[in-house]
């Protein structure tokens, strides 16, 4: 068949899975069309920190030979902060450079069980600080849409190689929208799960209360299948709840009459794009006209969510990256005695941007500052919460943009970090609350860039929330658009 693995790369997991299980097309083949995309397009995209061509290969020989599995010889990317067993894992950090984890994470491990191809691990921004791929201490991603562009942050790398066709499915990580706010960006399905759904056993931490790992995809089905694998207990994780996972691809298929749908009003507010603001309004006429019940709600500490996050997180973040000191990791900057050697190694390994949120982190927990920071901020967390709780006595999922603007051009907010944060203002919440989200594309800017619309539901209720998003995609394909590159 010529001519077929151009096409062969643009095969959704779930379609793919068909043609391999009939014998119609190979895992050699499948593998190749991936690596060809990769090697045709990633000197422009820049996806991948790591291509892992190699073990690819011989991983092929050991799906071939053992057989089997629910994503038998699919090939999907990785974050660069989740640990692979032999293969180097960064963080897209200087101080990580050279580490290789001598473990697997749980995630990956259940992929492997299944059959999965690891291709490479994708680029991000630094320690997963960011909304663009600019803080990665490499180098930055571009926008397959449009290459003067970001692909968004942290999971920057995956989005942009699953929109270009690199790979039909990559795992990211969203702490405060790291796996939906670069979905939304790249035109493509981006999930966080519950905290508590998927183990968090590999995934380098960035702020654990927060840190979730998630699919992103090119259609709803592939995401629901990607977290029917990766999903479930783990002991290894002590916060990884003990709940039957359910079949996520089988809850797709039921209607979406009468279901009840909030609008919360905090959402649509100044600073929200009228591009963006369009495709969504209309996306929300197309789920009342599939028969949902749509109202309006308050969600009153909306407000109050970035300042929140930007207080916890980097609390967090500080304890979390304390280990990171030139003995048990990665980097080290020969000096004279133990205090220096410590300091010239983080200042020397640790970007800018990682920098100033272990000195915020560090300042709000510190003595005399703990009360009045981090607690408050932990309190007013606890009302975002049941900001949530309320609002779904009322209603079953809520809608809002993913983001306030489109993509936006490489350097324009690097230089401004209360502007990137604000990026995330729509995202953030979620996380806080703990609660699942999904962002699906539903159009695009008169530029042609993609617009995102989040769909949020209840704890551990992914059912409802993967199923709007498939009943939509269902009905208006946008799903179906591809960059022009
Ligand atoms: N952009 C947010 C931050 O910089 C969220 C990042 C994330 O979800 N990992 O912290």
């Amino acid at each position: 068949m010529e001519g077929r693995q151009e096409e062969l790369y643009w095969l959704g997991i779930t379609e793919a899975i068909t043609l391999l299980r009939r014998g119609e097309v190979k895992p050699s083949e499948l593998l190749e069309a991936c690596l060809q995309r990769i090697r045709a397009l990633d000197g422009r995209i820049r996806a991948f920190v790591t291509v892992t061509e190699e073990y690819a290969l011989s991983r092929l020989e050991e799906i071939n030979r053992d057989g089997g599995g629910l994503l038998w010889g699919i090939p999907l990317a990785i974050k660069d902060n989740i640990c692979t067993r032999g293969v180097r894992t960064t963080c897209s950090s200087k101080i990580l450079e050279g580490f290789v984890p001598p473990y697997e994470s749980t995630v990956t491990e259940r992929l492997l069980k299944e059959g999965y191809i690891l291709v490479g691990k994708t680029n991000m921004d630094e320690f997963a600080m960011g909304s663009s791929t600019e803080n990665s201490g490499f180098f930055t991603t571009a926008n397959p849409w449009s290459l003067d562009r970001v692909p968004g942050g942290s999971s920057g790398g995956s989005a942009a190689a699953v929109a270009s066709g690199m790979v039909p499915g990559a795992l990211g990580s969203d702490t405060g929208g790291s796996i939906r706010q670069p979905a939304a960006f790249c035109g493509v399905v981006g999930l966080k799960p519950t905290y508590g759904r998927v183990s968090r056993f590999g995934l380098v931490a960035f702020a654990s209360s927060l840190d979730q790992i998630g699919p992103i995809t090119r259609s709803v089905k592939d995401a629901a299948l990607l977290l029917e694998v990766i999903s479930g207990h783990d002991p290894m994780d002590s916060t990884s709840v003990e709940l039957t996972v359910p079949s996520y691809t089988n809850a797709l298929d039921r209607d979406i009459k009468g279901l009840k749908v909030g609008i919360p009003k905090e959402y649509f507010i100044e600073g929200l794009d009228p591009q963006v603001e369009r495709p969504v309004r209309d996306a929300i006429d197309v789920i009342r006209d599939l028969g949902a019940e749509v109202k309006e709600i308050n969600l009153p500490h909306t407000p109050y969510a970035v300042a929140t996050y930007y207080i916890i997180a980097t609390s967090e973040a500080s304890s979390n990256l304390a280990r990171y000191d030139g003995v048990k990791y990665g980097l080290r900057v020969p000096s004279s005695g133990l205090l220096q050697m410590y300091m010239e190694t983080r200042a020397k390994g640790f970007g800018q941007e990682v920098k100033r949120r272990i000195m915020l982190g560090t300042f709000a927990l510190s003595a005399g500052y703990y009360e009045a920071y981090y607690r408050k901020a932990q309190q007013v967390r606890t009302l975002i919460k049941t900001d949530f709780e309320e609002a779904f006595n009322r209603v079953d999922v809520i809608l809002t943009p993913t983001t306030p603007t489109a993509a936006f051009r490489i350097g324009e907010k690097i230089e401004d970090p209360l502007q990137m944060y604000l990026n995330d203002i729509f995202t953030i919440p979620v996380n806080l609350a703990g609660i699942p989200a999904i962002s699906v594309p539903c159009g695009f800017t008169p530029e042609g860039l993609p617009v995102g619309l989040q769909i949020i539901g209840r704890a551990f209720d992914e059912e409802t929330v993967l199923r709007v998003a498939y009943q939509y995609e269902q009905k208006t394909g946008w799903h179906l658009r591809r960059p022009p590159l």
